[in-house]
């Protein structure tokens, strides 16, 4: 008898969230099969979870969770985002080291060995560190790259750099983040305020393998107010250094005024005055707008509705016992 009808629990599971990922599906199950039958035996879970796909990505997820004693299917109501899937993903699987990669096979599910021998150093966190991002535009790297020092300026926990979402947890680790009620998820954030002790792990990203990139820059705006929201309030404290400033620079322009009273000159024009009065109230309406922002996010949170709504769960897998809603 295996391990796994013994202990009910896989020693890996790997999550991917797939959104639109039809063309890469099969490459992508039979690339982390291979990995783990060779770094993880036979005991191994492969949890993909559809976020709402519009194409063909559940039918291909189910038709392989229902064939395969390895793959589990998780088929979310409608497109919840890549980090409430990647959620419901982890709070779906029972492996007792997790891993977490893409479906788009950017990150080569073969470092699954070298990075589980790291985690046997005593590690409960190895994080994929991109040392090279192929196929990615310019504009992206750019800005993933002012984006993460920008990050760093804001935030009390240390937020690696050039890090995703790729990497490898202790189940301990899994259960801290799944205890997380929170709504607006940067999950590489959150891993990192968990703590224990983890571990960075260099790797050259590949290519998307097919289909195109789901993270337009609308999306990648609001996951960097996501991030930057999530885990600093110094853009609220923004609001009285603004009013400092512009106070000191009231103070002046009075005492300029008045001298000029005394010396005879009058101040001249409107147009100052317009300026002056356009610059007060544009920097008004922005700290309103942070204010609203972290207002919006208290609203939506205090609902404390479910993060998400699992439709159905595909599996043929023995002994493991998981909640079907
Ligand atoms: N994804 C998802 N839901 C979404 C968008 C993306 O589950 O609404 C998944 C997607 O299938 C992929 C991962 O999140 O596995 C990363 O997305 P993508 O490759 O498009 O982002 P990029 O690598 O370009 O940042
Ligand atoms: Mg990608």
């Amino acid at each position: 008898m295996g391990r796994h009808q013994i202990k009910h629990t896989p020693a890996v599971s790997v999550v991917i969230p797939c959104f639109n990922e039809q063309e890469n599906i099969t490459t992508l199950v039979e690339r982390v099969e291979a990995a783990c039958m060779q770094f993880a035996s036979n005991s191994f879970e492969i949890v993909l979870v559809n976020d709402g796909s519009k194409d063909h990505t559940w039918s291909m997820i189910a038709g392989i969770a229902g064939n395969s004693q390895h793959v589990v299917g998780v088929n979310l109501a409608r497109n919840y985002g890549h980090q409430l899937a990647l959620s419901a993903g982890l709070q779906i699987c029972r492996g007792d080291i997790v891993m977490v990669m893409d479906a788009d096979l950017q990150d080569p599910p073969e470092l699954l060995g070298p990075m589980l021998s790291k985690m046997q150093e005593g590690y409960d966190v190895v994080y994929g560190q991109r040392l090279s991002r192929a196929g990615e535009t310019v504009l992206k790297r750019a800005s993933a790259n002012i984006f993460y020092r920008i990050l760093g300026k804001l935030v009390d926990i240390q937020i690696p750099c050039d890090t995703g979402d790729f990497r490898l947890m202790s189940r301990r680790v899994v259960e801290e983040l799944n205890a997380m009620p929170e709504r607006y998820r940067f999950i590489r954030g959150m891993v990192s305020w968990v703590g224990f002790a983890q571990a960075a792990f260099p790797y050259e990203r590949d290519a998307r393998h097919a289909g195109k990139s789901n993270y337009p820059l609308k999306k990648m705006i609001s996951f960097a107010v996501d991030a930057v929201t999530s885990f600093s309030t110094i853009p609220l404290r923004l609001t009285a250094h603004l009013g400092l400033i512009a106070g000191l620079f009231g103070l002046l322009t009075l005492g300029w005024v008045v001298i000029s009273y005394f010396t005879g000159q009058t101040v001249g024009g409107w147009a100052s005055i317009a300026a002056l009065v356009l610059i007060l109230g544009s920097l008004q309406l922005l700290m309103l707008g942070i204010f609203g922002e972290y207002l919006g996010r208290m609203y939506m949170e205090a609902k404390h509705r479910p993060l998400f709504i699992i439709q159905e769960v595909r599996s043929c897998q023995i002994g493991v016992e998981r909640e079907n809603p």
